[in-house]
């Protein structure tokens, strides 16, 4: 009977590939299998780290040293190490745990790991240097006695050495090499002879080299050490650890000089490679949060004239793609706008990063930046107008941007870009896919997260929210059919403060339920007196949005209920919107409470309509009659003529829409164009703008009243 596969066995399999994989990069003087028996405890720990309930960056810094202790000291070597981990440790080492969670733990270990590695490898080198700069004293006494003896004894000593060495007279002549050193150099013993020292500058010098070697040469310094670069003669750099002993005669006459070098042009290679690492993003290659910081306070540390602009991008509805379609799409869309805006910022002293998620930045600098940002920013939001095509679909792309322009030594790194981040938020508050200026005032008033979230209960408790209401207009007879209930939060020492300041932090604290229920209430009384004023005109009706987390919550039917009861009001008077994301992939559960509110009479509405992509073909599964397009596809026609592919797009959503018997509202109508042309496309309702902005539920009265007698 075979061996069961349990987690040891996993465990060991991944120790194997983990070795072949290295192995032969190594200069390890064990065989494979010794090898794979060295990794192995290190193997484990990495297991551990996997599974452990919280992450633990030391056991993957240990890891990293483990490798250079194990002789892994080509870069390769790391590289190799670090793909195993990412490919097969979760594989062979994940047990049924969480797949996303491990593979984000897994990557965190691969950075601990890199980490730990460079680390120990700067610690080595410092140690190799000690022993170069010992050896090189005891070379002295050596290498001298070799001289007075002969040729062939210097080679015994020196021949076998791992460390380049080289001997020349005062006047830089070179006399003896040893093969090391000629193999660094890529270089023939012939063509070695005959070399002056001096002839070996190289741009990269640091200013103090020639000035050691003179003070040597004339006998006034004993010996130094740097880091130095060669030209081979393919025309190569060589990087070495540098030292150079003088040599004296029996009387203590200053006579040759000794060099030893270590070359470590790999280890700058891998160093660079860490740096480039550190300072780049994995997933689009951009330069990261770090490197972007760095920059951006060289600029502000600059002179007075330095002037700088910079856009500050954050993606309109990314999240939301990535739900409805996965993170893998969400990744090739961030690539390609990465390299949209990379290819918008191409002029020297211009720069694109990105700082996290569907965060992205772009830094001009100059001294006439004012127009230049301005530009730059145009040319972003032009980069992302063309859809982005992932998996057969055209995506959408669209983006808020914050500007803020400035001189070198007003503010400080962390000010400039916490006032572009304010400034995108209010692009984004403002309906997103614009872009706006930062503004000092605004930024004064600039709010944290926190503190909002903090207050959010109080507010409720001491009524500080208020609804504004905007109309629903009917675009056949243009008279108003219903208004939408939108809340507002006036914050005691903020001002106004709209729903996309608070609802996401009401929602992640949970306090959306009982606010919720406020504005149901609220509207749904306003409905009331809508109706009690009106008179014999059609009653006004009256929606209300609904948070994804109000949906779950088990006393969802019955308050609904109880206050469409206690204020008198028919179900048929209220309208649930409910947006597309929260509804995509809802299972029977989810759609439990909704079903039996729509069967009550109660209309339920698809908010924000065409940006989850949703399949159309699965609306029929949905207890919805009304689809609320988004304003997306109205922005499209605000041009004339409009664009044709957003008229085909509704024109296609409305057909079918209807041959489902589904109303369609459509939101952000701004101009009477856009009225006519949705009213042609056979749209049914219209909120927007071009009607009236959302404002106290007096004005919607008079707007009912003027078309009823008008
Ligand atoms: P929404 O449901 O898509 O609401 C429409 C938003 O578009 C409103 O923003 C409205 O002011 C804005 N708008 C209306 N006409 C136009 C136009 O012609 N052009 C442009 N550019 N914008 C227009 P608002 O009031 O900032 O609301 C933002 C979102 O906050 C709403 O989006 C809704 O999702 C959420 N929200 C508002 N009130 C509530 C609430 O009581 N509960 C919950 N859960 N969410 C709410
Ligand atoms: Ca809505
Ligand atoms: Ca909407």
């Amino acid at each position: 009977m075979a061996a069961p596969d349990g987690p040891e066995d996993r465990l060991r399999r991944f120790a194997t590939i983990w070795s072949r994989a290295v192995f032969p990069v190594t200069s390890t003087s064990l065989t494979r299998p010794e090898f794979e028996e060295q990794l192995l405890p290190s193997a484990r720990r990495l297991r551990e780290a996997l599974l452990a309930r919280a992450f633990d960056a030391d056991t993957g810094r240990a890891v990293g040293a483990a490798l250079v202790e194990a002789h892994c000291t080509d870069p390769e070597a790391l590289s190799r190490a670090l793909d195993c981990v990412d490919a097969y440790l979760v594989l062979y080492c994940g047990e049924d745990g969480p797949q996303e969670e491990l593979r984000t733990r897994a990557s965190r270990l691969q950075h601990a790991m890199a980490a730990g590695y460079a680390q120990a490898l700067r610690e080595r080198t410092l140690a190799e240097q000690e022993a170069i700069a010992q050896a090189a004293l005891r070379a002295q006494g050596v290498v001298a006695q070799a001289l007075h003896a002969s040729e062939a004894r210097f080679r015994t000593v020196f021949e076998g050495a791992a460390i380049g060495i080289g001997m020349a007279d005062l006047d830089g002549n070179v006399l003896q090499v040893n093969g090391a050193l000629l193999r660094m150099f890529g270089i023939s013993e012939q063509t070695m002879h005959g070399r002056n020292v001096r002839e070996w500058t190289h741009p990269e010098d640091a200013p103090q080299t020639w000035k050691l070697y003179d003070e040597l040469v004339r006998g006034e310094r004993e010996h130094y050490h740097l880091e130095k670069a060669f030209y081979r003669p393919d025309g190569t750099v060589l990087w070495t650890n540098l030292t150079v002993s003088l040599l004296r005669d029996a009387d203590g006459e200053p006579q040759y000089q000794l060099a030893l070098m270590e070359d470590t042009t790999e280890r700058r290679l891998l160093n660079l490679r860490l740096r480039y690492e550190a300072t780049h993003d994995a997933l689009t290659g951009l330069p990261n949060r770090t490197l972007f910081f760095e920059r951006l306070e060289k600029v502000l540390g600059a002179g007075e004239k330095q002037g700088f602009g910079l856009c500050y991008l954050d993606l309109d509805g990314f999240k939301t793609i990535n739900d409805s379609l996965g993170h893998a799409a969400g990744d090739q869309l961030l690539v390609e706008v990465a390299d949209r805006l990379q290819s918008c910022a191409t002029a020297p002293g211009e720069m694109v990063a990105r700082l996290g998620g569907d965060e992205f930045v772009a830094l001009t600098t100059g001294t006439e930046t004012r127009d230049e940002v301005d530009e730059l920013a145009t040319r972003i939001q032009n980069a992302l107008v063309a859809p982005v095509r992932i998996d057969g679909r055209e995506l959408t792309v669209r983006g808020s941007i914050g500007i803020v322009e400035g001189r070198a030594g007003e503010h400080n790194a962390a000010e400039v870009l916490r006032s572009a981040d304010i400034t995108m938020y209010r692009a984004k508050s403002a309906g997103g896919n614009r872009f706006e200026l930062a503004d000092p005032e605004a930024d004064a008033r600039a709010i944290t997260r926190h503190g909002l979230t903090t207050a959010l209960p109080a507010a409720l408790e001491r009524g500080e929210f208020f609804i504004e209401y905007q109309p629903l207009v009917h675009l056949g007879d243009g008279s108003v059919r219903g208004a939408e209930a939108l809340v507002r939060w006036l914050h005691p020492q903020h001002g106004v403060l709209g729903p996309d300041r608070f609802i996401p932090l009401a929602e992640h604290t949970g306090l959306i339920v009982p606010l919720g229920r406020w504005v149901l209430e609220q509207s749904v009384r306003q409905a009331r007196a809508w109706r009690e004023r009106g008179g014999d005109t059609d009653p006004v009706r009256i929606n209300v949005n609904l948070s994804p987390c109000q949906l779950t919550h088990p006393g969802l039917v019955q308050d609904t209920v109880d206050i469409l009861e206690r204020a008198g009001v028919e179900p048929q008077a209220l309208c649930l919107e409910v947006t597309e994301s929260a509804l995509i992939g809802a299972d029977d559960d989810l759609l439990k409470p909704l079903r039996r509110l729509a069967e009550m009479g109660i209309d339920i509405a698809l908010d924000d309509f065409g940006t989850g992509y949703s399949n159309l073909a699965n609306l029929r599964r949905l207890p919805v009659s009304v689809l609320k397009l988004d304003r997306s596809f109205t922005q499209g026609m605000q041009q004339f003529p409009a664009d044709p592919v957003d008229l085909k797009i509704v024109e296609g959503i409305v057909s079918l829409a209807h041959s489902l018997d589904l109303a369609v509202t459509v939101e952000g109508v701004e101009t009477g164009a856009q009225a006519e042309q949705l009213r042609i496309l056979g749209c049914d309702t219209a909120q927007g703008w071009y009607y009236a902005r959302p404002g106290p539920p007096e004005r919607l009265h008079e707007l009912a009243l003027a078309d009823a007698t008008g």
